[in-house]
């Protein structure tokens, strides 16, 4: 391949996270054979890799549910329709409260979920949290919803293994690449990165970086870093069920990795320097509500910002500018929902409408109206 071929692409997608490395796989496997995707560190390197791979149909907007439901079936199947090694565990998904007010909204919220289509979930009381979680402590609790086809994966793993079957379709991924600028040139545009590459069509894909990268387009996009600082612990309730299990009231999360527990406390209070309080509130939440965990040791720590939007909590994609795309602010769910609002993208790009849903809902430049989303893994 000559130099300046390597210069023009058809398709340049900034962020090789889940969205972007997502969008250029199912762009490809619409026979679009030029493709490039600009990662400025390594893939999976941004929230991607942070992020639990939790998998639940449990939302409060028809359109969230729509597209979980589509996730779940993705990653259900995912190990075999790529034939690669990246198991999905069906662990269940678990939100819990002590609030009426909150056990109130889960009903709404389970009603708008099975209408959409979510086959399994279920609104429980404490005897069945006892079944369900034999480790949790349920004094305090009134209930909670239950979905038990959710589980979780590895997204580094589910990422890498979009990025073989992309490249084996055609895309070129570069890493260490950053880009500096996208300017319009023409009838086409300019993006400016270790080389000054041409491009029919730009997509924005950077995650957190996208608001900064889409405001020169007059793009005030709702995209904020809310850091989740993890413990994993060593071996606890082995043999137990553990399904992901979010304590809405207290912002608890405790999710099943290998014979231990992937732990933390998911508080928008807690910044970027949380750490240590965020593993001692952990301690102190669990002596009450998982008291198995006290007899447990923290193996490791990490610490990662995941991409909140404000609004009504849908993400952004759409086209902004002829020619210039964004697709980016998942609201901390998008391993799940990414590869599937990715295909619904490139099929919108191909000017295919989607069966379910309205495309125009993730329009970049809208105005939302109010909190339709509200059950984020943080603390209600
Ligand atoms: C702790 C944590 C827990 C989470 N748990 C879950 C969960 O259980 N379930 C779930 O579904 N989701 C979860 N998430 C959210 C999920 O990880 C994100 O929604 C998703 O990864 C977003 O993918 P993305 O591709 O948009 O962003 P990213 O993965 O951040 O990818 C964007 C990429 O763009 C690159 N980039 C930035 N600027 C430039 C530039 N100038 N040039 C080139 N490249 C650039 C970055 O390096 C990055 O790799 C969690 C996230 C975190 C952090």
């Amino acid at each position: 391949m000559s130099n300046e071929s390597r210069q023009q692409f058809s398709t340049v997608i900034v962020g090789g996270g889940i969205a972007g490395v997502g969008l250029a796989y199912y762009l490809a496997k619409q026979g679009e054979t030029s493709i490039l995707v600009l990662e400025s560190n390594e893939l999976a390197s941004g929230c991607t890799q942070g992020s639990l791979g939790g998998v639940r149909q449990q939302f409060s907007s028809p359109a969230e549910v729509e597209l979980a439901i589509r996730g779940r079936k993705f990653w259900q199947t995912f190990e075999n329709d790529f034939d690669y090694p990246c198991p999905y565990y069906q662990d269940g998904y678990l939100l819990v409260t002590g609030k009426q007010e909150t056990l109130t909204a889960l009903h709404a919220a389970a009603q708008v979920q099975i209408g959409a289509g979510a086959p399994d979930v279920e609104i429980i009381g404490l005897d069945r949290i006892r079944d369900v979680a034999p480790w949790l402590n349920p004094d305090g609790l009134l209930g909670g919803s239950y979905t038990p086809l959710d589980g979780r994966f590895n997204p580094t793993d589910g990422l890498y293994g979009i990025a073989k079957a992309a490249r084996k379709l055609g895309v070129e991924i570069r890493e260490h690449d950053a880009v500096h600028s996208i300017v319009k040139s023409g009838s086409s545009w300019s993006v400016e990165a270790n080389e000054s590459i041409k491009a029919e069509r730009v997509v924005i894909a950077s995650g957190l970086a996208a608001p900064e990268m889409a405001k020169p387009f007059g793009l005030e996009l709702d995209i904020t870093p809310l850091w989740l600082h993890c413990g994993y612990t060593t071996a606890v309730a082995v043999g137990q069920p553990m399904p992901l299990m979010i304590d809405l009231d207290s912002g608890l999360i405790i999710e099943r990795e290998g014979e231990g527990a992937c732990v933390t406390v998911s508080d928008p209070s807690f910044g970027p320097g949380g750490k240590n309080a965020v593993m001692e509130k952990f301690a102190e939440l669990a002596e009450h509500r998982a008291p198995v965990f006290s007899e447990v040791g923290m193996r490791t720590t990490t610490s990662a910002p995941f991409d909140a939007t404000g609004g009504d909590g849908h993400a952004y994609a759409g086209e902004v500018e002829n020619g210039l795309w964004v697709f980016a602010g998942f609201d901390g769910h998008g391993t799940m929902q990414g590869p599937a609002l990715a295909e619904m993208l490139a099929n919108a790009m191909a000017g295919k409408s989607d069966p379910v849903l309205d495309f125009a809902m993730f329009d970049p430049r809208r105005t939302p109206h109010g909190k339709e989303e509200w059950i984020r893994a943080a603390k209600a």
